[in-house]
């Protein structure tokens, strides 16, 4: 059995054959068509035809930055594919295909990818967050996705940490994703005297050359993923949280700051039963995970 995980993002979609274990056989990506929704499902439907010549496809899974109404499929909001708000893709795409077509928030996929294959294996209650241009997050509770009560649930990047912080991408003063992101710390880089830092990529380099202002602004967005973590830990207790994305390509500089925040925020029996730790499917937990959503529904 082969099933195809798909990742929208704003500029790329990623698409990859997964096995029945989780293992990607192939992948591929097309341009996001973020505008216009024909254009956009005929890309997707041809990037599906084009895995269809050499497989059999039992069932798609997709990954969809965006909010999802568990109960009607339909997307409410998808701030970077405008032409997605309001519509129900799973029926459309599956209309296209004739293939059973699964969507899901993003994030909520890579938190599920984590949980069947990758870091969270065997974990009861984690908590899955990605740290890129935003930040995203998912919750697996006993054992399954959480999506609360209409799908919505588990947005901790929008839970508000700085309540006379900046404004969002979301619209709303100080949440999570203002301070932990690679934009955060270009922002910070730049209120620090170094413009020329423009990804976090640039500023990790200057940390590993010893650069004290690199260091400090690892520092401060690992105190506020910290403090995150230690709220994490408050309500709902996980075995785990897990940290991906872009960002986590730095490894340790940030997550040890964050660790030491959380151990001194956190309940101490809570913080004891919870291990933070580095996502392992990286780059591929969103389309493992909606190709694993696609077999399990
Ligand atoms: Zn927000």
């Amino acid at each position: 059995m082969h099933y195809l995980g798909v990742d929208i993002g704003g500029t790329t979609i990623k698409a990859g054959l997964v096995n029945e274990t989780g293992r990607v056989v192939e992948s591929r990506t097309a341009a996001t068509a973020a505008d216009d929704l024909n254009l956009f499902l005929s890309k997707l439907s041809e990037l599906i035809t084009d895995f269809q010549t050499s497989y059999t496809i039992d069932a798609i899974g997709v990954g969809v930055p965006g909010l999802l109404h568990s109960k009607t499929h339909v997307i409410e909001v998808s701030p970077n594919i405008p032409c997605l708000d309001h519509v129900n893709l799973e029926e459309k795409l599956a209309d296209q295909v004739h293939i059973p077509v699964v969507t899901q928030n993003d994030a909520n996929a890579g938190a599920y990818g984590e949980f069947v294959c990758g870091a969270g294996a065997g974990s009861e209650n984690m908590v899955y967050l990605t740290i890129g241009t935003g930040f995203g997050s998912g919750l697996i509770l006993n054992r399954k996705l959480f999506v609360g009560t209409t799908g919505y649930a588990g947005e901790v990047g929008h839970t508000v940490i700085e309540p006379y912080g900046v404004r969002c991408s979301c619209g709303r003063i100080g949440c999570v994703e203002t301070v932990i992101s690679s934009a955060a710390m270009v922002n910070l880089a730049r209120s620090r005297g170094k413009p020329e830092w423009v990804t976090s990529k640039i500023i990790f380099e200057a940390l590993q050359r010893g650069d004290p202002e690199a260091r400090a602004i690892f520092e401060k967005t690992g105190y506020y993923l910290g403090i995150t973590c230690a709220n994490l830990m408050n309500i709902l207790n996980p075995d785990m949280i897990i940290i991906g994305g872009g960002v986590m390509a730095s490894g340790s500089a940030l997550l040890d700051p964050a660790i030491e925040e959380a151990r001194r925020r956190a309940f101490r029996s809570a913080f004891d039963s919870c291990r933070i730790v580095q996502s392992t499917l990286g780059r591929n937990s969103g389309i493992i995970g909606a190709a694993m959503l696609a077999r399990d529904r």
